[in-house]
């Protein structure tokens, strides 16, 4: 069975946050796009995706669709190393790898269709779940937003929780206790600065965030384009405080230099920008060598699967923006039972189905 047609989607779907706005340590953010692929081969069609700007989307179309039209349908990651091979001259990290990544996830899940199996039958699973960590806590939440979103995640089963930090360090230790409160003792508290600190400051919220409010993650305290200031922070930090990096990962070599010598505790990775499927394989063969764990960053329609395959898994980001956008696009999506995403393996694919009216009003031209 061939691929016959790939086709690029975009849709650009406005935040709910306060005056329509959200915020972290570094970026402030009006809306988010979905770049949508669609694979079809055999009679059937997959579905794959990625966050990323409209640009993506056609670099799929100018690229990366000529690169595997008339390929295999069951080899996806044959065709994943041949878009790889059309982009070297247009830049492989950032938005290109984005961009093949959400062709990668079509070809994966067209691939599971045509057997008529569910995507994560189809990967070498070594586990049948996902733990998640519910995320959002963005820093211009008010006070009663953000309480009200923790506790809304915990309600739902959800034993750990992950909020935005570094944007005010001021106001930080105020959002800090509103945020423990909101969840009680027995839920763990993650934060992310978004790389917005010093080395200098990174070591001293290192120190208060364990012992003040109990904090067990600490992601990206600085940027983790600055390796040396990763590891000096994580040398220092204080036992059982995880420092943790890798979102902005593209390639192969990204995550290596996250892991040797150690710049991290827990090592993330997000299927939509490395690779895809493909990619996060990889990921995980470093992960396991190194004996560090890797957490999915995001997209949990699609990493509730992929991740299922990764043997050092630790959790995966149930982002606020994703969760809220994958409920608006697709019928099929996974909810939390028992703080986790349990992909449904009697369902074909990904088990998603695009709902393409309902997606309409958010269509952007791809040019
Ligand atoms: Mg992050």
């Amino acid at each position: 069975m061939r691929i016959d047609e790939i086709e690029a989607h975009a849709f650009t779907i406005p935040t709910d946050g306060p005056g329509g706005r959200e915020q972290d340590g570094t970026l402030t953010w009006e809306a988010t796009t979905l770049v949508l692929v669609v694979a079809r081969g055999g009679g059937l069609a997959g579905v794959g995706y990625t966050y990323a700007d409209v640009s993506a989307a056609t670099l799929v179309q100018s690229k990366l669709a000529a690169a595997v039209t008339g390929e295999d349908a069951l080899t996806p990651a044959a065709a994943t190393h041949r878009m790889l091979a059309a982009i070297r001259n247009v830049g492989r990290p950032g938005a290109g790898a984005m961009a093949v990544s959400a062709v990668d996830i079509a070809l994966w899940d067209l691939k599971a269709r045509l057997l008529g199996r569910s995507l994560v039958t189809v990967l070498p699973a070594v586990h049948d779940r996902v733990p998640v960590y519910g995320s959002g806590g963005f820093t211009n939440y008010s006070g009663d937003r953000l309480a009200g979103q923790l506790a809304g995640w915990v309600a739902q089963g959800i034993p750990r929780v992950k909020i935005k930090t570094g944007r005010d360090p001021g106001a930080d230790p105020g959002r800090l206790a509103v945020a423990r409160k909101a969840i009680g003792d027995a839920v763990e508290l993650f934060t992310d600065a978004n790389g917005a600190l010093t080395v200098g400051q990174a070591r001293y919220w290192a120190g208060r965030l364990a012992e003040e409010w109990g904090v067990r993650w600490f992601e990206e305290p600085v940027s983790s384009a600055d390796l040396e200031g990763l590891r000096h922070v994580r040398e220092r930090a204080p036992g059982g405080l995880d420092i943790a990096a890798g979102e902005y990962a593209f390639v192969p070599r990204d995550f290596l230099n996250l892991l040797q010598p150690p710049a991290v505790d827990c090592l993330q990775a997000d299927v939509t920008r490395c690779g895809g499927i493909t990619g996060v394989l990889g990921v995980s063969g470093l992960s396991a060598a190194h004996q560090i764990d890797l957490s999915a960053h995001c997209a949990p329609a699609v990493s509730a699967h992929a991740f299922c395959a990764v043997e050092r898994l630790r959790h995966l980001e149930y982002f606020h923006d994703h969760t809220r956008i994958e409920a608006l696009a697709f019928d099929g999506i996974l909810e939390p039972v028992d703080g986790a995403l349990v992909p449904d393996p009697g369902r074909p694919g990904l088990g998603l189905t695009v709902k393409w009216p309902d997606l309409e009003p958010y269509r952007v031209r791809v040019p």
